[in-house]
């Protein structure tokens, strides 16, 4: 009989097929964040422990990869943070034992400044860790940590990981409106990113019920902004969510906010084209458009051109 910690598999835009194994009682977390979608923590605790008898795990396992057959990822996640259990390293070796799954962890970051969970971590080939603010203030008020829990101190331990990290990391933030969308929180977030240089970087809002009702969603038009800014700093973001590339929302703007891409620095048509996720006609179109109202011109530069924004005409 299943005793729950397997489930899936379950197809994924970007692990395929995974299957998911949960490591964590019910809202056993490091953190009570706004937004999640499990539930308030019931749990916080910032302790590593054995939670489960890990044969029961391991069989389980075994038993649902000889009925399920193909599987591209195995996924460590769950309705609380997996890097609170101590046995973490253990099951990702044993996975890693059978040679035909990838792994992947989805995790807060909270314990990223151990070398114990580093270690761990290392074994796997995705870490997807969320890092929803760079400030100690909004971090507080988004994630409503354990107590000892200091920002700078997670953003030291995500670095220090992936200078040694060998997989990708794909970092996700999750934006609610009023709290960690400031300038100054998004500033703060590209620092950190640049420091700890993920293989590609995810933004979200809100989608689901939250576990308190004062996370409220981000709009698409702030969502965008958010995605521009953020995209002229540390290059190409992705939206994940019910906010995407393949929404019309998102196309409506695309001509106001390559406006402002261009205004924050010049940029190659292949730059903008990449960024905004259209095609050669589109952007011919829009920067032709742009250039007729004077709202962007070319400029070369060591053998390549630019589009450059006239700032003048953003300001209206
Ligand atoms: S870290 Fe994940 S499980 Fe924990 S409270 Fe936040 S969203 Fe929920």
């Amino acid at each position: 009989m299943s005793m729950g910690f397997i489930f899936g598999p379950v197809p994924s835009r970007r692990l395929g097929l995974s299957l998911g194994i949960n490591v964590i009682p019910f809202k056993t977390c490091s953190f009570n964040c706004v937004y999640c979608e499990v539930g308030k923590t019931t749990d916080l605790i910032i302790e590593r422990k054995s939670f489960f008898d890990i044969g029961a795990i391991k069989d389980e396992f075994v038993k649902t990869v000889e009925r399920v057959g193909k599987i591209d990822f195995v996924t460590f996640s769950g309705s609380g943070e997996p890097t609170l259990n101590s046995d973490l390293g253990k099951l990702i070796e044993f996975v890693k034992s059978f040679k035909k799954y990838k792994v992947a962890i989805l995790t807060n970051s909270s314990l990223m400044y151990r070398d114990d969970v580093k270690d761990e971590l290392i074994m796997c080939d995705v870490v997807v860790p969320s890092l929803d603010s760079a400030l100690e203030s909004s971090f507080k008020k988004i994630n409503m940590p354990y107590k000892d829990l200091k920002i700078e101190k997670i953003i030291e331990g995500l670095t220090d990981f992936s200078n040694r990290f060998q997989g990708e990391i794909w970092l996700e933030i999750l934006f609610v409106k009023g709290i960690n969308d400031t300038k100054e929180d998004l500033d703060a977030l590209c620092n950190a990113i640049k420091l700890i240089k993920p293989t590609r970087v995810q933004i979200g809002t809100v989608d689901r019920p939250p576990a308190y009702t004062t996370a409220k969603k981000i709009d698409n038009k702030e969502m965008m902004d958010i995605y521009t800014y953020m995209s002229s700093k540390i290059g190409v973001v992705d939206i994940i969510g019910s906010f995407n590339k393949e929404n019309d929302a998102f196309y409506e703007d695309v001509e106001r906010s390559i406006i402002k891409m261009i205004n924050i620095r010049p940029c190659s048509k292949d730059e903008l084209k990449e960024t905004f996720n259209v095609d050669d006609k589109k952007i011919d179109d829009i920067l032709t458009k742009l250039f007729d109202e004077s709202k962007a011109y070319i400029q070369n530069f060591e053998g390549k051109t630019f589009i450059v924004g006239n700032r003048a005409s953003a300001s209206r």
